[in-house]
């Protein structure tokens, strides 16, 4: 090999840490948690910029498929409040996500991380507040809306159209307001495109069954599923699932299967002794948990050759008093220990144990559990909030050492940032990130 082709070679051959897409490929790796990519981008100014583009975070939400559960919303009076759900250094404070709300607002749920607060009065408004950036829409109620109404349920759903998008970090994507609103003869569903900025003009709507207009008529915890709204509604020896499929402009009343429905006892769906929610499945389709107690039934709603649908006993049972090691004898019981939260990006189930108040992801499937560190804030409610979250991505925020000495990061000043990280991690230092101002207060 002469000379001249060795100095060629030498050129040709660049690291491996060199090599963006080599970089990227197993930067894409890192667990979603809130400070993976703020660590990364810390290191050097062209991990910044890689871990900054638009390319990666595409390949890293596509990679991770569903985004992190952060922790829980919930109302306190008239404020918002977050309960973390993470340990340090992902934990969120509390402080971070946190709204100032007229009395009698009510938060009606938070999927694909925007929050949907339903206030009755003034003007009786709907507010879509984006946690991570902060912004706040004001929408309001449809113009068929009547005051006698009151809202089942209602979701804000994000609208991007763009190829292979993953939800969670749709912060400047457009969205919808999907509603199911009722009065005394039927339910209504509604929705709103961010978009065209107004409702459509679609109105839909059917008749409630006689056993529906009882005043004791019960409602599971509601469901936002890929395309639908949906919830279970109990009567005595009657129940349906509700479902608004936006996409589709359907609103229908489904039968659960027929066990289910002849086995229902009221009491014991209102005092949770039984407790149903409302899934899809893989393929799309409808699954409905049914917990008696401890023993879980998981139904599949799958259709025949001729389009009929038909409800099948997907799995058995499941004995959550084994699972969680409670030890409890259903017969001693003064309370229901378990209450069902919801279900988190992934579908898997949120099952709070009352009187800890700690919350378990459940994949009620396979049976596998984890912990999650914290603590349910409120007795009988909490809405999972998920999002792939980045600290400073879109504030400055400040960077908090040892309770002693604070630097002020920014997207600006992330370069000269890293020299201070690398010492900070050189000397096993740990860290916290908080955010570096309060909310509005109000809307
Ligand atoms: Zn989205």
């Amino acid at each position: 090999m002469s000379e001249d082709d060795e100095t060629t070679r030498s050129a040709t051959l660049v690291s491996p840490l060199e090599n963006d897409d080599l970089v990227a490929n197993s930067l894409r790796l890192l667990p979603a948690l809130p400070s993976s990519l703020l660590h990364v981008s810390l290191v050097c100014k062209r991990w910044y910029r890689l871990v900054s583009s638009h390319h990666f975070l595409r390949q890293f939400r596509a990679h991770h498929r569903n985004p992190p559960l952060v922790g829980f919303f919930s109302m306190e009076w008239k404020r918002i409040i977050f309960t973390p759900m993470l340990d340090p250094p992902d934990r969120i404070p509390a402080s971070r996500f946190s709204l100032q709300v007229l009395p009698c607002s009510t938060l009606l749920s938070c999927p694909h991380g925007r929050v949907l607060i339903y206030n009755q009065l003034h003007k009786q408004r709907l507010l879509v507040w984006e946690p991570v950036t902060g912004e706040l829409c004001r929408v309001s109620m449809p113009p068929s809306f009547h005051p006698t109404m009151i809202v089942v349920h209602a979701a804000v759903v994000c609208a991007s159209t763009e190829q292979g998008h993953i939800h969670g970090s749709c912060h400047s994507d457009p969205f919808q307001v999907v509603m199911v609103a009722s009065d005394r003869e039927q339910f209504y569903a509604f929705a709103y495109s961010s978009q065209a900025g107004a409702w459509g003009n679609n109105s839909l709507s059917v008749k409630l069954l006689p056993y529906m207009k009882e005043d004791d008529c019960g409602i599971s915890r509601r469901s936002t599923l890929g395309n639908s709204i949906c919830f279970f509604l109990a009567g005595e020896k009657a129940a349906a699932i509700v479902e608004f499929d936006w996409a589709r402009q359907t609103l229908a009343f489904l039968d659960p299967p027929s066990e289910v429905s002849q086995q229902l006892n009221l009491l014991d769906f209102h005092d949770e002794r039984c407790q149903c929610l409302v899934k899809s499945s893989d393929s799309g389709g409808l699954i409905l948990i049914v917990v008696k107690l401890f023993t879980v039934h998981i139904w599949e709603r799958t259709f025949n050759a001729d389009g009929v649908a038909k409800w099948m006993l997907w799995k058995n049972t499941t004995d959550l008093n084994n699972l969680f090691s409670l030890r409890m004898v259903p017969e001693d019981l003064t309370a229901v220990p378990l209450s069902i939260l919801g279900l988190d990006e992934g579908g898997n189930v949120l099952v709070k144990q009352k009187e800890s108040r700690a919350i378990f992801l459940v994949d009620l499937e396979s049976s596998k559990f984890k912990k999650l560190s914290g603590t349910c804030p409120v007795i009988n409610d909490g809405h999972p909030f998920s999002t792939f979250y980045t600290p400073g991505k879109y504030h400055t925020c400040i960077l908090q050492l040892e309770q002693k000495r604070i630097y002020l990061i920014s997207r600006l000043l992330v370069y000269r940032m890293a020299f201070i990280s690398e010492k900070m991690i050189n000397k096993n230092f740990e860290f916290e990130l908080f955010r570096s101002f309060r909310c509005r207060t109000d809307y």
